[in-house]
Order: C-alpha cells, then structure tokens, then sequence
C-alpha cells in the first residue's frame, strides 16, 4: 500500500508556491503585505478589510515557502528531486509560474545554479562513467523562437525528427566546461532577453525563456565499444512570461484589439497542465503551441515535473496573487 502511494505520487506534478518579500519600492510606497505562510503547506490571505468575501482565504500546496526563504531553501526541498531526475535519465521541466515582479527569474536562475553545480558534484562523484553536459537556450516570443546564445537573430524552427522527436533546428549547444562558464552563457542570455525590450519588463514579460541541460553519460569501460550504451536526458528551467498575460486575453477575450497578442503558448500550457494534473490520460494538445511542443518530451509520459508559483504579498496585487493561486490549484 505504502509503496503504491510513494508511486502514485511520484506521478504528480509537484506544487510549490513563493511568496517574496515586499520591496524597498513597495515599502516606501506604504505597501501592505496580505499574505502569509502560516505553515509549511498553507499560504493565508489576511485582510480584515475584506473580512466575509467570497473567495476562499487558505491555500494548501506540497509546499509553501515564506518571503524570508533563500532560493537555496526552494532549491533543495521544491525543485531538486525533479531537477536532478536527469542524471538517471530521466527528464524533467520546473517551471516558474507567476506575474510579472513576483520574483520567477529571481528564483529561476538560483534553481538552474544550483542544480548545475550539483550535477557537477555528481560528475566529479561518478568516475566510472563519462560525462557530456549540454547547455542551450532559447526564447518564445509572439509564438517565435529565439536562440538566446546567439546574436543573429533569425527565427529556429521546430521539427518532428523520427528518432529524436521534436527538434529545435540550428540551435546552439554549448559543452559545459565548469561554473564560471554557467556564469557568462547566463550572462549572455540576460543580456540577448533585454534586446528589443521596448519599455520596462515589456519584451520579458511577454515572453518564455527555456534553459535547457542535457547530460549524456556512459560507463568508461565501454567506451568505443560496441555495447557501449549512452544514457541521455534533459532538464528545462522554464521561465514564463508574466501570468497576468493570460487572464488579460481571457478576460478581454472577443474584443482583443489587433495587435494586442494573446500569448497563446501560456494558454495552452495551462491546458496541458491541468490535464497532465488529471492522470495523463485522453489527447493532450501538446501541438497547440511552441512551448508544450518543444517541451512534450519532458511533461508527459515518465518525465518529472515541478511548478514554481511566485507571488507578490502587496495588497494591490491580489487579483494577480489570486489568479496564481488558482492556477496552481488546478496543477496538483
Ligand atoms: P519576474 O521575473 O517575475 O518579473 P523578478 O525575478 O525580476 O520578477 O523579481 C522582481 C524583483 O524582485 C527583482 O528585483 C528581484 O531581485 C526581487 N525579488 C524577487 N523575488 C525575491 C525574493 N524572494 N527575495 C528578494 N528579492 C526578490
Ligand atoms: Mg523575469
């Protein structure tokens, strides 16, 4: 029985909520914090003013995680299992999940650090086998991809390899070489997202960056050799844009000016995910978008995967906090 139920939930995608703290800005501007951890699985809306509404004021998750937390913290008990899934061949996607200025690329990019450097810990651990890890990076903008590693900015394509599955076409893979080299392709693909940003936050608010790291091992004394077997599987740190895209479409819906872009990928993920959350049976519309097909090899079947939703405790916030919180609910 015991067993039975440790399977079945290894099957779950994993649910986590962060909570960050107010800001300086925040502060200064009188801010309050409604929200509140009050264990480690119930996240609290607390606001006397709006004591007798209608929406339900406690939220339970696998985990919650207060605005003290280090992304360390959040590492280690909402996202490395699934992260490190990879180096036993199995693939994994942990997503950040929240609007804009809640704190997902802040969480995003200490989760992949960490987890590169793990992997490194592991490698140096397992010399019995040959390592290969692959670094690459791309953005999903207006149903476009872009490769963040390069400055050309042409447009890949996707395509249906018979063997490999889905394919990003020309993207760029780097090997890598140690933590200082994570450092600067880090650093470069910050750098590339800001191109092309018009106002503040604008271009990365709207779009989806994948950081993806592919690990391809095998045992030594194989090597060259006929029998030799390599293992491979592949992580994504998917960095979404700002949720609030996705109730703005659906609330404006029919009367969407033109020009004004539902980011449809954001949209069929929630999809893809409340099905996959149902017990992944029936059609899935992985096809729908750039995101779920590119990312199809890693949601469903025996892939692993973790949500981290990122939320703003300001009170003027609340129906974004709120529409996370939902979206959340309806992944576990
Ligand atoms: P998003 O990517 O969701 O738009 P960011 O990650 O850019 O949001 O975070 C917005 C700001 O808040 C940044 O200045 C970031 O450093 C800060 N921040 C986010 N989360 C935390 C946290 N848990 N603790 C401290 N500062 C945070
Ligand atoms: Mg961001």
């Amino acid at each position: 029985q015991k067993a039975q139920m440790a399977g079945a939930r290894e099957e779950r995608i994993l649910v986590v909520v962060r909570l960050r703290p107010l800001s300086d800005k925040e502060i200064i501007a009188n801010e309050v914090a409604d929200w509140e951890c009050i264990n480690d699985n119930t996240i609290l809306y607390r606001n006397t003013l709006r004591e007798g509404s209608t929406f339900p004021s406690a939220y339970t998750f696998d985990r919650v995680f207060r605005g003290d937390c280090l992304t360390k913290q959040v590492y280690e008990e909402g996202a490395k299992e699934v992260a490190l899934s990879v180096v036993s061949g199995i693939n994994s996607t942990i997503f950040a999940y929240g609007q804009t200025s809640s704190g997902k690329t802040y969480t995003m990019t200490g989760i992949t650090e960490y987890t590169v450097a793990d992997i490194f810990d592991y490698i140096n651990r397992h010399k019995e086998r040959a390592f290969v890890l692959k670094f690459s990076a791309i953005e999903i903008y207006n149903e476009a991809i872009r490769d963040l590693l390069s400055s050309e900015n042409t447009q890949l394509k996707l395509r249906d390899d018979p063997e490999r599955g889905i394919i990003v076409e020309k993207v760029k893979e780097e090997v890598l070489r140690d933590w200082n080299h994570l450092k600067e392709l880090l650093s470069i693909c910050e750098a590339q997202r800001k191109i092309g940003e018009t106002s503040l936050n604008e271009r990365s608010s709207r779009s989806h960056q994948i950081i993806r790291l592919t690990i391809e091992s095998s045992a030594r004394e194989f090597l060259g050799k006929e029998n030799s077997t390599t293992l491979a599987a592949t992580v994504n740190f998917v960095d979404l844009a700002g949720s609030e895209r996705a109730s703005q479409s659906l609330s404006t819906g029919a009367r969407l000016k033109e020009g004004c872009h539902i980011n449809r990928s954001l949209l069929t993920l929630s999809t893809v995910i409340r099905k996959l959350s149902k017990g992944r049976q029936g059609h899935i519309n992985y096809r729908d978008s750039k995101l779920t097909r590119i990312l199809q090899p890693c949601l469903g079947g025996n892939a692993r995967t973790a949500i981290i939703c990122t939320l703003s405790p300001a009170r003027s916030h609340v129906e974004q906090t709120r529409n996370t919180l939902l979206f959340a609910c309806c992944a576990k």
